[in-house]
């Protein structure tokens, strides 16, 4: 059997970035052979092993054929006949389609390395259609080296463009496309991802809800550069240099989709779009089945992002709704996440990115300040049940109009 270093890993090292995994690919080689080395096999699906020391991934060589729709519709072929060519031309990209031998001898056959000198992400067959969830990957490949200059080969988008249009996509399951979307908001260049999407009609069919965006006017006096789309993806970019958490990402993209439901007549207007655009924000959630942190806080944001920016003004009677509605005393990291949030809707408008937040300190302080009532004094006073909780939302008003009176 002989074995090769794939995808990533050679791609990366080509580029001179830190590797982190290390995929291979063992030719020549049967199960039984793989099983009596010691290798673990992983799922049902492929032939793919787990080094018993290293705990890397090996697959056996295989080819692949589309056999009906969705990502079930695969049959593979693996047996010791097949040739690292063969194997290597069933991958998604050229740059993902090289391999190397322990001699760092390279296999290259459909140009990755060429390709990875033009900066250019390119397929690497027709077979590239195949499986939908490769647009995805795409994508975030394109958010992930686009500060390297790599661009997504024209041929290859309009691929992406037919895929998009034929329904593929919806045939992925909501845990494949969220695997490549939570992947794609954490790289540097998140939206880049969200482009590259939109522009080959993915984002159409994976998210109306964001691509409704494009288009929508804000009024120019808060949003100079205007478009909700481009102010979305601005906001995406700003929690990216910020090094924001996924959560906090997912809140940036989705938190203006009501903005997309707005009435032309009532352009750039906005009226009350944090709430309309709730149910919007919960659709999106499902449908790629978002992790429970990721779903409530989209949904937060989504709805208090203006309380957020205006929380100097706000009476110490919403500041408080607002604490409460975050459950700020057993969840201040979630309320830290919201107001970070807000920050990156702030700053992500064109030429505000470096503009001061105070109003994120404002509600620390505030949140700081309704935390403190003691719930000790109360209960010595007898207060018991409703009215106890009652106790202590007169105290933390007052400890809330105080803040107010000193800040
Ligand atoms: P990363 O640095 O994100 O791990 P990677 O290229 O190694 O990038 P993996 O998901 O680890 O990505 O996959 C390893 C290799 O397997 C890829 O480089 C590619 O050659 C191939 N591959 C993975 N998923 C697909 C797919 N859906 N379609 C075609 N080839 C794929
Ligand atoms: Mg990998």
């Amino acid at each position: 059997m002989r074995i090769y270093k794939v995808g990533g890993a050679v791609r990366d090292r080509l580029l001179g970035i830190p590797v982190t995994d290390i995929d291979w690919v063992v030719v020549g080689a049967t199960t039984e052979e793989m099983l009596a080395k010691g290798f673990r096999p992983v799922g049902a699906d492929f032939p793919v092993f787990l080094h018993p020391k290293s705990g890397e991934e090996y697959a056996l060589a295989r080819t692949e054929r589309k056999s009906g729709r969705g990502y079930g519709g695969f049959t593979f072929h693996a047996s010791p006949e097949v040739t690292l060519e063969e194997d290597l031309i069933r991958r998604d990209l050229t740059i993902n389609a090289m391999a190397e031998d322990d001699q760092q001898n390279l296999t290259d056959p459909y140009h990755g390395q060429r390709d990875l000198e033009a900066r250019l992400l390119r397929h690497v067959s027709p077979a590239f259609a195949e499986d939908p969830l490769r647009v995805l990957r795409v994508a975030r490949f394109a958010a992930r080296y686009a500060a390297l200059g790599f661009t997504v080969a024209p041929e290859t988008l309009e691929l992406m463009r037919q895929l998009s249009e034929s329904g593929e996509l919806e045939a992925l399951t909501p845990e494949r496309s969220w695997k490549e979307i939570s992947r794609a908001l954490m790289e540097d260049q998140p939206q880049m991802f969200i482009e590259v999407l939109r522009a080959c009609g993915a984002l159409k069919v994976l998210m109306p809800e964001v691509d409704a965006l494009f288009g929508v006017p804000q009024p120019p006096a808060h949003h100079p550069e205007i478009d909700t789309g481009a102010h979305t993806l601005s906001v995406l970019q700003q929690a990216a240099l910020h090094k924001q958490p996924l959560s906090v990402r997912w809140a940036c993209l989705l938190h203006d989709l009501g903005k997309g439901l707005t009435p032309e007549e009532e352009w750039p207007r906005h009226i009350a779009h944090e709430f309309k655009g709730l149910k919007l924000i919960k659709a999106v959630n499902e449908r790629f089945k978002a992790p429970r942190d990721c779903q409530e806080l989209a949904m937060l944001v989504g709805e208090y992002h203006t309380h957020g920016h205006r929380a100097l003004e706000l009476k110490p009677s919403t500041l408080l709704e607002l604490l409460q509605s975050f459950d700020v005393y057993r969840r201040p990291q979630r309320f830290e996440e919201f107001i970070a949030a807000c920050e990156m809707d702030a700053r992500g408008r064109e030429g505000l990115e470096q503009r001061s937040y105070p109003q994120a300190d404002y509600l620390r302080g505030a949140a700081t300040a309704a935390r403190t009532v003691a719930v000790q004094p109360l209960l010595e006073k007898g207060f018991k049940g409703p009215e106890l909780g009652e106790a202590i939302k007169r105290e933390r008003l007052k400890a809330l109009k105080a803040y107010k009176d000193n800040a």
